[in-house]
């Protein structure tokens, strides 16, 4: 279907669609709703930033909309679970744009907030509840929520949803609802163990697969750079003077580590914000909104803003240390080149994280450009002088598995380095001592259309 107006959607919808500036559907959206709408349960897989949220929330606000009984006091019609309480607030938002004129209701609920005003809209009843599990439960423990009259139960980020972390809560909450009801789940990225387990809680699904799962979206330009771990905030510090990373996401692996690049950045008189498990509530959507609004240009998170967070015009994501999880990488980068815009990801690498560095190009299937950080005289020299250190490019790598079966070995898609692997040195290279990721600039639209199937391939499967 190549427009909104085929699936039979009712008129607010197209024109809260239309007042968004969405011309077509993407891609995701083409192929789950109209399954979303025949009542299917439903598994869709596709690329990060490329309209999963639309994916489920047209078809529900299509349903919920047709039903005539209003939501009983103390219930919801549709659940949709999150990891993170960011991403709750986001799909939330996402619901109340997409309803218009429509008189359903939307309601988030998740921790560390107060309990009180949540209990207080429940009581009402709501058409549509996006919550965390923990926080979900608790409302359900104080009979603030009852779920037997549920319709439709989205997981968003499927696969984190059914990994060890929320596996528990997730069981207790489905064990509440009626059997009778459609399931539906999106990720990026979904491991074989994973997607085994998912299957107990589909009832003959449909899967659409929009490009296989874990490509990482092929307009952002992504380079590795090897460097000793007691450098990397040296380094970071110097590649945020340039003015080209204008809003950038800063990825550690550990909260501590979080809040101890901030301090390093300020003692550089770089400004920066800290999102992670261990700020208060009103810090996270602080730092979160700040970023959005673009007061605050650094933003550094752990993967608690991995997933799903749709910041506009992110130009960078820098990954200060690699995830241990190979999938959060294809999150974490994620985060740029949204909606058919361009991006950078720029990965540290120390010595001890090669091996994480192997996982993920086993993951993605796809070589990552190493580009070798300066040596520490230079860097030294040019921190001081406020201008980019240079680098040289070595080869290329290779990832160890590029082919695979019934699929073309993906070269990356651009030349990365200019010097074409040749080192430069000194003057040669003075004329421009900027490393190849620092040069690069995305292109194009900032909100691109996330159409363009140069990003988004046809379903495979
Ligand atoms: P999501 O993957 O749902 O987080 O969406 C990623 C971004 O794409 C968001 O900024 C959406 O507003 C945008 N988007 C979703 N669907 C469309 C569409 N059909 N046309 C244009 N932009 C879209």
């Amino acid at each position: 279907m190549s427009n909104f107006s085929d699936f039979g959607l009712l008129p607010p919808i197209l024109d809260a669609l239309a007042a968004e500036g969405y011309d077509n559907p993407t891609p995701i959206q083409s192929q789950a709703i109209p399954q979303v709408l025949a009542g299917r349960d439903l598994c869709g897989i596709a690329q990060t930033g490329t309209g999963k949220t639309a994916a489920f929330a047209l078809p529900i606000l299509q349903r919920l909309a047709g039903e005539t009984t209003r939501t009983p006091r103390g219930t919801c019609r549709a659940l949709v679970l999150s990891p993170t309480r960011e991403l709750a607030s986001q799909i939330a938002q996402s619901f109340r744009s997409y309803r218009g004129r429509l008189p359903l209701s939307t309601a988030v609920v998740f921790g560390g907030v107060p309990l009180g005003p949540q209990q207080r809209q429940l009581a009402a009843g709501v058409d549509i509840l996006v919550a965390t599990p923990g926080r979900l439960l608790d409302l359900i423990d104080r009979r603030a929520l009852e779920l037997s009259g549920i319709r439709v139960l989205v997981l968003d980020e499927a696969d984190r949803m059914l990994d060890l972390g929320f596996i528990h809560a997730l069981k207790r909450i489905v064990r509440l609802l009626p059997k009778q009801r459609q399931t539906l789940l999106f990720s990026a990225t979904m491991p074989k163990t994973i997607a085994a387990l998912s299957e107990e809680y589909l009832t003959d699904p449909v899967k659409v697969v929009v490009t296989p799962p874990a490509t990482t979206v092929e307009r952002v330009d992504q380079t590795v750079t090897f460097v000793p771990a007691e450098r990397k905030r040296e380094l970071l510090a110097t590649i945020l003077r340039d003015p080209d990373f204008a809003r950038v996401l800063v990825f550690t692996r550990t909260k501590h580590g979080a809040d101890r690049v901030v301090r390093h950045l300020s003692q550089a008189g770089i400004d920066s914000a800290a999102i992670h498990g261990n700020k208060s509530q009103p810090q996270r959507e602080r730092a979160l909104a700040g970023f959005r609004a673009g007061h605050t240009r650094v933003l550094v998170a752990t993967d608690i803003a991995s997933r799903g967070i749709d910041v506009e015009g992110v130009s960078h994501v820098v990954n200060f240390e690699l995830p241990n999880v190979p999938e959060d990488y294809v999150h974490r980068i994620g985060r740029t080149a949204r909606a058919g815009a361009a991006g950078n990801a720029i990965s540290f690498c120390s010595d001890e994280e090669r091996p994480y560095l192997r996982d993920i190009e086993k993951l993605t299937r796809l070589p990552l450009t190493v580009t070798a950080a300066p040596s520490a005289m230079r860097l030294a020299s040019h921190t001081a002088s406020g201008r980019a250190p240079e680098y040289s490019a070595p080869p290329r790598r290779t990832a160890p598995n590029q082919a695979r079966p019934g699929r073309q070995a993906r070269p990356n898609p651009r030349p990365k380095h200019a010097s074409n692997g040749k080192r430069r040195h000194g003057a040669a290279a003075g004329a421009d001592p900027l490393p190849a990721f620092l040069r690069h600039r995305p292109q194009g639209n900032p909100r691109g259309n996330p159409q363009d199937k140069s990003t988004l391939q046809p379903v495979r499967s």
